[in-house]
């Protein structure tokens, strides 16, 4: 009787979101043989363009384009490999029942509103760009370790202490005044302009558990200047054909680089031998060898179900179990007879980033409710229209709008069973105040709410940043002491998803981080 040997890799990644593939093709490229285990029936984790209704595409969760470095983008060819761009410098507008649509950036329109705002806004945009910097230098590195004696962890801790000397006293002693802050204080102390205070406040919480009072919510909105530093973008970008295209080409560069991806392919769990990970079982009963397993899957998946807390300390799991990921966004999409008229938005402008979130009260208002498990009246939006650049998304002459909505909790008291037609029905009534004639123009509707997206994506929580992005869950102590630097307690499995530093959103940097850790650990 013959015995099949079992498939082998040098590395093992769970999961092809875009972190393992970034990670895959960056461990390939190193000679590395790389096999990518992915439970979807494709590649892409909430990064993918998947059809939502007969004839109408649409990127299903991550629908902006605006936090990959440049670098990335180029070191690993993507254009080559079939990213491109429908539209680039896509503008922000702001959408207030009480005002005019704002471009955010439009000095003569603020103007107009408050002299005060105009002459603040250029300073302010350009101190926010150099703090986003200086944060970027966080994001564009492994997190050292605290109370180390490596030199290359003293090393990376001398060199942020010097960034921020470098900013100068004053804007040091400014950086840290603010930096604990909540961003509804300092958006106040600047500004006058409800809509202008009500989009930056906006940036400052999407994806995140967070009203604009909370405290650590001037982080949040720094952390997500720092990416579009990096990603050399302060406006959104759409790929041809949704997000999807971003990691299409990604496994494109993987596969080119070596490395061998299998979809349907959902692990089980990640087998130990001699206290050091040595493969994977797959749901099928398959087993898959390797010296090093690495999982793009959310920390607590990873740790809880697919290792077994037989494999670690009672204290580990404790604070695994404590990792907070229980999603707050949720995502609306709409295919559309007809393209919408939001009134005042000039038709230019219809193809951008389009913010429902009237003033930094209305946003907290919008967040109260979700504390008692329901949902506000008015949740914030963040509204595009990819037909509009992009007219392979949608049947000739009709239309797909994609909104992530912010503020539509997890868990729902009632069951979202029971809510999910009826938050529907809210969302398309708001949008229709804003661009009248548009419900009627709705051919079909899909509302994935934070527990659709947990079972879509397979991600506890479906969460954006698969655990919040909060001081205790930050940087250093991402996702919890034990886990940092892409290492855990397990010899031989490493974390490359959103549940580590720095976090989600479409950057790669997680990915990236964790094959070099990888790379530097091997022999
Ligand atoms: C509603 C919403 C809107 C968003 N909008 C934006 C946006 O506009 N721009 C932006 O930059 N970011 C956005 N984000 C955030 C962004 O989508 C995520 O942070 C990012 O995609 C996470 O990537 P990842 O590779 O770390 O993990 P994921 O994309 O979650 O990938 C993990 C992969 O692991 C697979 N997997 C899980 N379990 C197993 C298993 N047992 N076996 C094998 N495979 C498994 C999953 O199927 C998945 O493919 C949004 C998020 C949400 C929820």
């Amino acid at each position: 009787m013959s015995s099949v040997r079992p498939d082998s890799a040098d590395v093992i990644i769970i999961g092809g979101g875009h972190n393992g593939l970034v990670c895959a093709a960056t461990l390939a490229r190193a000679g590395q043989s790389v096999l990518v285990l992915e439970a979807a029936e494709h590649v892409g984790g909430m990064a993918i363009t998947r059809r939502f209704a007969e004839g109408f595409k649409v990127s299903a969760a991550a629908h902006l384009f605006n936090q990959m470095p440049l670098s990335l983008v180029r070191d690993l060819n993507l254009k080559h490999h079939g990213l491109a761009f429908a539209a680039t410098d896509l503008p922000t507008i702001g959408l207030s029942p009480d005002e005019a649509p704002l471009r955010m950036g439009d000095l003569d329109a603020l103007n107009v509103r408050s002299e005060a705002d105009a002459r603040a806004y250029a300073p302010f945009d350009r101190r926010m760009n150099r703090f986003g910097k200086l944060i970027h230098a966080i994001l564009a590195s492994t997190p050292p370790r605290l109370g180390t004696t490596l030199w290359e962890d003293k090393w990376a801790l001398a060199k942020m202490a010097l960034k921020l000397r470098l900013l100068g006293r004053k804007e040091m002693r400014e950086l840290l005044r603010i930096i604990g802050m909540n961003a509804y204080d300092l958006f106040e102390d600047e500004f006058q302009t409800p809509v202008l205070k009500g989009v930056l406040g906006f940036d400052a919480i999407v994806g995140s558990n967070f009203g604009p009072r909370a405290p650590g919510t001037v982080l949040t909105y720094l952390y997500r200047r720092a990416a579009e530093v990096s990603a050399d973008s302060s406006t959104f970008v759409q790929p041809i054909g949704g997000l999807g295209t971003v990691t299409q080409a990604l496994a494109r560069a993987a596969e080119a680089a070596g490395a061998r991806i299998r979809t349907q392919a959902p692990v089980a769990r990640i087998l130990v031998e001699n206290d050091h990970a040595s493969g994977v079982l797959l749901e099928s009963g398959e087993t898959i060898v390797a010296n090093t397993v690495i999982s793009n899957v959310d920390a607590k998946t990873t740790f809880l179900n697919l290792l077994g807390t037989e494999h670690l300390d009672t204290g580990f799991v404790r604070r695994i179990d404590h990792f907070r990921s229980a999603g707050m966004t949720a995502k609306l999409h709409l295919a559309l007879a007809k393209r919408p008229n939001f009134t005042g938005v000039k038709p230019e402008w219809l193809g951008g980033r389009l913010v429902l979130s009237p003033s930094l009260n209305e946003l907290e208002r919008a967040f109260n409710p979700t504390k008692y498990q329901s949902v506000s009246a008015t949740p914030a939006l963040e509204i595009t229209i990819p037909t509009i650049h992009d007219s392979s998304l949608a049947p000739t002459g009709q239309h797909v709008l994609s909104s992530v909505v912010q503020y539509v909790p997890y868990s729902i008291k009632g069951g979202w069973q029971t809510h999910r037609a009826a938050l529907t029905t809210q969302l398309i009534d708001l949008l229709d105040q804003h661009a009248p004639g548009l419900r009627d123009s709705v051919v079909a509707a899909e509302l994935l709410t934070p527990e659709d997206l947990e079972k879509e994506f397979r991600v506890t929580g479906g969460h954006w940043h698969h655990g919040d992005l909060a001081f205790d869950q930050f940087y250093m102590v991402r996702p919890v002491p034990g886990a940092t630097q892409y290492q855990t307690p397990l010899p031989g499995l490493y974390l490359c998803g959103a549940s580590s530093h720095p976090g989600g959103g479409v950057m790669g940097l997680a990915g990236r981080h964790a094959a070099h850790r990888v790379m530097s650990k091997s022999p």
